[in-house]
């Protein structure tokens, strides 16, 4: 599906960067990792350094970065990218975004490659669209604890379209929904890492205000298959990919807990500010260009990502 040639992944090291570097692999790409191990780990490239064609660059994508040789393309994801990751870190998430962006989109007008740009749903802030398509501006608080993160990313979305008008750079943006899988940090903060290891440890799972807002959750094999395909397309976006089934955080609470086979008890705490109401991709766009929609149910994604965790809490208990 995807061209062979040599790509270059920003984020590599991180959970999806770790999985496009995997499927660009088994598409017998050659691929270069950049990442800095702010929010990303060594763990989850590790088996992927044996591979001759892969090779890991270790930079802070705020420096420029040089590359010799040619590039088929460019995947630009490096960025802190949960809640407690950018809270922790809101300078560097405003660099990676503005700096970090502009290195790369450099090193695309210099190769001449193609560069796909990871957005995010975020960028609708609290949305007052509902389901969200991508014609709608927003509504986003920049002086809020997420605003450094969502205006990281408008502001990427406006160096993308500006390298485009000015330069003719061929580019894509993508705006990803809340995707999970395996190889998502345990601490990470997000709600799946959360409650999966709560369901796991048998503790009582923690829902942030009184569990309506909303969310849909999309397996990672589905949104790296729309990626490769976002990048093959003729299309400068922005593109929403993520899973439109839609649930409130309470009612996903209890679907976790039921599928955990025990009894937990669900503990109410007070809702972060500015957490979005309601969240749902519109992925008319995605089905319309390049024929996607996700394949993965709930409950098989989520099967996956428990086996995952169960075998990390392993390792772990077999290390203390
Ligand atoms: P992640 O934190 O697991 O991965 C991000 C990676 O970027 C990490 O490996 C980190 O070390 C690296 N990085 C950060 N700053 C860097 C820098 N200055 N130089 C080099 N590397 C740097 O997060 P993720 O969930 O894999 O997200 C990847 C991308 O997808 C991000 O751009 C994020 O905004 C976007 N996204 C993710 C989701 C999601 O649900 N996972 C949703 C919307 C958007
Ligand atoms: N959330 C929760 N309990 C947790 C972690 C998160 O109820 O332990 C809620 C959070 O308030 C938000 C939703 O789950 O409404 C998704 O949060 P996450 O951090 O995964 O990502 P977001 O969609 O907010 O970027």
């Amino acid at each position: 599906m995807i061209t062979v040639g040599r790509y270059l992944v920003t984020g590599g090291a991180g959970f999806i960067g770790s999985h496009l570097c995997e499927a660009l692999l088994a598409h017998q790409c050659e691929v270069i990792c950049v990442d800095n191990f702010l929010t990303g780990r060594s763990e989850n490239i590790r088996p992927l350094l044996r591979n001759p064609n892969f090779e890991l660059l270790e930079h802070d994508i705020i420096e420029p970065i040089r590359i010799s040789g040619a590039l088929a393309g460019i995947f630009h994801l490096a960025s802190p990218a949960s809640p407690v990751d950018y809270a922790k870190f809101p300078i560097e998430t405003l660099r990676v975004g503005a700096l970090g962006t502009d290195n790369v989109l450099q090193l695309a007008r210099q190769t001449g490659c193609k560069i796909l740009v990871s957005s995010t749903s975020e960028v609708y802030g609290d949305p007052l669209e509902h389901p969200q398509k991508e014609t709608y501006w927003g509504n986003v608080n920049p002086i809020g604890p997420r605003g450094c993160y969502d205006e990281s990313k408008r502001y990427l979305e406006a160096l993308t379209m500006a390298y485009r008008r000015v330069h003719g750079v061929r580019t894509c943006i993508i705006r990803i929904f809340n995707t999970y899988g395996p190889r998502m940090r345990s601490d990470d903060g997000r709600v799946v890492p959360n409650f999966c290891i709560q369901a796991l440890k048998g503790q009582a799972l923690t829902v942030f205000g009184d569990g309506t807002q909303t969310r849909s959750f999309c397996y990672i094999d589905d949104l790296i298959d729309g990626i490769l395909r976002m990048f093959m397309a003729d299309d400068p976006g922005p593109v929403n990919l993520g899973n439109p089934s839609e649930l409130p955080i309470l009612e996903f609470a209890k679907r976790i807990i039921a599928f955990s086979g025990r009894k937990l008890d669900i503990s109410y705490l007070a809702l972060p500010e500015d957490d979005p109401k309601t969240r749902c991709p519109d992925i008319t766009k995605a089905a319309t260009l390049v024929g996607w929609k996700p394949k993965v149910g709930l409950e098989q994604g989520l099967k996956k990502t428990m086996e995952y965790f169960q075998a990390r809490l392993q390792q772990e208990n077999r290390a203390s």
